[in-house]
């Protein structure tokens, strides 16, 4: 399943599109009917952790900046790229400012008490959401399709099916794979837990992080840490050395702050080189040794009543901290 910074890189393909109305759709999904998309626009693209949402209505509701349609009294927004806030960013910043194409930009959503005061009856019309969740292998392409990397089992070359393709005004098209396509009435985006938005909340992470539960589990809690997956908690955990298994209660605070800035920069930092076109090259995850060259232990570890993850980690660089050493300091 793919993780916050593929995510993110999926939203950052329809951004382009924001603006541009759906001329054309196609691909089978049973979960929605993709004709109901037709002549709509795509007005908004968000994303939280590990879903991108989608917002369409009428034409009527987007405003061009420039030209010679008047705003009216909403105000007409310039764009401003989400991680503007965040740290060493200025690849995504200079790539998100590249797609942003349109010159169109997006009223704000109006309040309820505002809508008396429209005229036009298309303009009040909600807006129609769609989250996308990925499978394994799910993905969002632009202008492109994607094309089968190897035979399948009885040796045919068949391309991935897309389960939905818009096709837009300006001529270029999205094409959705390996996704659960749900209608909602907004997005259920909360920064605070978003672990690539700037208004991630460091301290409602800790406090999350501090509980007696072994670590591993709290850092694939979505509450908590939204769009961290698998390869993230490996890898930050051996960053931060930290045993997986180790109970949050029984670790100094300096231990969890580091685990904190570690999956952090470790997103973003994926996040960069998936926009430079890059792979990434992990340190534990799916290895069998780490870097200092010792034996890599291999288990699968999750909550009781919840899903069993593989994990990897060093018994030497990530010291698991057991409450008898903590009773004895
Ligand atoms: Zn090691």
């Amino acid at each position: 399943m793919p993780e916050g910074p593929s995510v993110k890189r999926f939203q950052l393909r329809c951004s382009p599109f924001v603006g541009q109305t759906v001329t054309k759709v196609g691909g089978h999904t049973r979960q929605m009917n993709p004709d109901d998309l037709k002549s709509l626009t795509l007005w908004d693209t968000q994303i939280h952790g590990k879903n991108v949402f989608l917002a369409f209505g009428t034409i009527q509701e987007v405003v061009p900046c420039c030209g010679n349609a008047s705003p009216g009294p909403s105000e007409c927004r310039p764009p401003v790229p989400e991680t503007a806030t965040r740290g060493d960013n200025s690849l995504l910043l200079r790539m998100e400012g590249d797609a942003h194409q349109p010159q169109c930009h997006l009223l704000e959503e109006p309040e309820v008490n505002e809508l008396p005061l429209l005229t036009d009856n298309a303009a009040r019309q909600p807006r129609k959401w769609l989250r996308f969740h990925f499978g394994l292998y799910g993905s969002i392409r632009a202008n492109e399709f994607a094309r089968a990397s190897k035979a399948n089992k009885r040796g045919d070359w068949r391309d991935p099916i897309p389960r939905l393709i818009l096709h837009f005004s300006s001529g270029g098209f999205l094409v959705f794979y390996n996704c659960r396509i749900y209608q909602c009435s907004s997005p259920t985006a909360q920064p605070a837990t978003d672990i690539l938005n700037p208004e991630f909340d460091r301290e409602q992470a800790l406090e999350a992080l501090c509980k007696a539960t072994p670590v591993c589990y709290t850092l694939l809690d979505q509450r908590h840490f939204s769009g961290l997956g698998n390869i993230i908690k490996n890898e930050v955990l051996y960053l931060a050395k930290i045993h997986p298994l180790s109970l949050g209660s029984l670790l100094p605070p300096s231990a969890l702050k580091s685990l904190v800035d570690h999956a952090i920069q470790f997103s973003l930092e994926w996040l960069n080189s998936k926009l430079h076109g890059c792979g990434l090259h992990p340190q534990i995850y799916g290895k069998d040794k780490c870097p200092m060259g010792h034996e890599v232990m291999k288990g699968a570890f999750g909550p009781v009543d919840g899903l069993k993850r593989l994990t990897w980690w060093c018994r030497q660089c990530q010291l698991e901290v057991l409450p008898e050493e903590i009773h004895s300091i």
